[in-house]
């Protein structure tokens, strides 16, 4: 029997394929599940068997093209993967960055020879890229960022200077994509270009910045002086920069959506089963409607910024660059605030056991908040809708 929702979903939302896809991203992220996902982070180790298995079943180049190893799906799908691994305790944060942003700005306006030697790998997860647009004296405002590429003339080729800050993953990509400017165009409004950098590249560095963050994927400061760089580098176009970085930037929103409500969705399972079975007076504290609302609430507001983030995927994946933008920048900020605040109501239901070892869930207080602050706070995201939006004049 088919439930009111269910039958919604399948009309307007979700096809009989991606129901399927899924059931079988849950299925794989359960048997996984969040004691394998842990036990990886206090090791201090990255999730590499699931990463690999996930690429070898498809799931992780779902949206790439299917001529290059992906399964020709959209940010719909890949979103639906990172939403169920995330539900089932293992929110991969590397998705966000080497498919949805990497994999997609290179199949968009790549070269053939640049699809061809990273999307098949990026596709089945035996290649990684990172991606690096952050730097210490620009933050939230790109427009600042200083990391300038200037034309090599005895090779031909580029010779990148700059740092950037917050780069996740760098040591287990074998490249990154990393936003940088032209000479020409080194000051002003933001004319960016984009170029891969292989990690062994000479002169490429980068060092760990620790963070109080439970989480497979570390973030590093890059330094880049003199980089030298093949012409073949630079991805697409010099003048095409802004389009090609747009393209990459909102799918990463609609990926940070689908972390926030996975993880948002784990730890409410967790809260819910815990107060359907802990009594302390006469009844478990589920009854009590202290407890029973806010998880109520917090419920409903996954469930709303989940159709934010179907909207913005459906825009993103019909071409619609501008549509998407809008939406994917409130189904970020919907998402972010309604999976931290999940995740804070859940560790409350807990009482002491939300801040044990054992239950688990403390870590994720701050793992929720990395959506609240990338890839762009909440403010900027304020900021854009109060702009661009409902056209209220600017203060900054
Ligand atoms: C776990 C993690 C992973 C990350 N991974 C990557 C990555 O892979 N690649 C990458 O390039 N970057 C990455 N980042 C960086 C992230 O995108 C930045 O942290 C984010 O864009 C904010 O920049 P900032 O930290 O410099 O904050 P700042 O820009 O210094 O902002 C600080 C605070 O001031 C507020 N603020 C700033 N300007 C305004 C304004 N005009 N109006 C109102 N409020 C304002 C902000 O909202 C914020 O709360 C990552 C960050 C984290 C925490």
């Amino acid at each position: 029997m088919s439930t009111a929702q269910g039958t919604f979903d399948s009309a307007l939302l979700e096809s009989e394929e991606r129901r399927a896809l899924r059931k079988a991203v849950g299925d794989l992220g359960r048997r996984y599940g969040r004691d394998y996902f842990t036990a990886a982070v206090r090791a201090g180790k990255h999730t590499d068997e699931l990463w690999q298995e996930a690429g070898a079943l498809g799931y992780l180049g779902v949206n790439l093209p299917e001529e290059y190893g992906g399964g020709g799906g959209g940010l719909a799908e890949l979103s639906i993967v990172l939403e169920e691994l995330g539900a089932a305790g293992c929110p991969l944060l590397l998705l966000i960055v080497s498919p949805a942003i990497c994999g997609t700005v290179i199949a968009r306006f790549g070269t053939d020879e640049q699809k061809r030697a990273w999307l098949p790998g990026i596709a089945d997860g035996s290649r990684r890229m990172a991606f690096g647009i952050t730097e210490p004296d620009a933050g939230s405002n790109s427009h600042r960022i200083t990391t300038t590429a200037r034309r090599d003339p005895d090779t031909g080729g580029w010779l990148l200077t700059g740092r950037k800050v917050f780069v996740s993953g760098v040591d287990i990509a074998d490249a990154t994509l990393i936003v940088g400017r032209t000479e020409d165009a080194r000051t002003g409004k933001l004319k960016p270009c984009l170029f891969i950098v292989d990690r062994e590249t000479p002169g490429f560095e980068y060092r760990r910045i620790e963070m109080e963050l439970a989480a497979p994927e570390k973030q590093f400061q890059l330094f880049l002086d003199d980089v030298a760089l093949p012409a073949e580098a630079l991805v697409g176009d010099e003048d095409a920069g802004l389009l090609q970085l747009f393209a990459g930037l909102n799918p990463e929103r609609i990926m940070t959506a689908a972390f926030s409500i996975g993880m948002g969705r784990y730890a409410l399972d967790k809260a819910v089963d815990y107060a359907k079975s802990r009594q302390v007076w006469q009844a478990p504290i589920g009854s009590h409607q202290a407890i029973a609302h806010p998880l109520a609430q917090a419920h409903i507001e996954l469930e709303l910024a989940r159709l934010m983030m179907h909207k913005a995927a459906y825009l993103y994946d019909a071409g619609d660059d501008m549509g998407a933008g809008e939406a994917a920048n409130m189904a970020k900020y919907a998402a972010a605030e309604a999976g931290a605040k999940a995740v804070d109501q859940a560790v409350h239901t807990l009482g002491g056991n939300g801040l044990t070892t054992e239950y688990g869930l403390a870590s994720l207080l701050t793992a929720s908040r990395v959506g609240r602050i990338a890839p762009v706070s909440r403010e900027m995201i304020l900021n854009f809708v109060s702009h661009h939006t409902l056209r209220l004049p600017k203060s900054y």
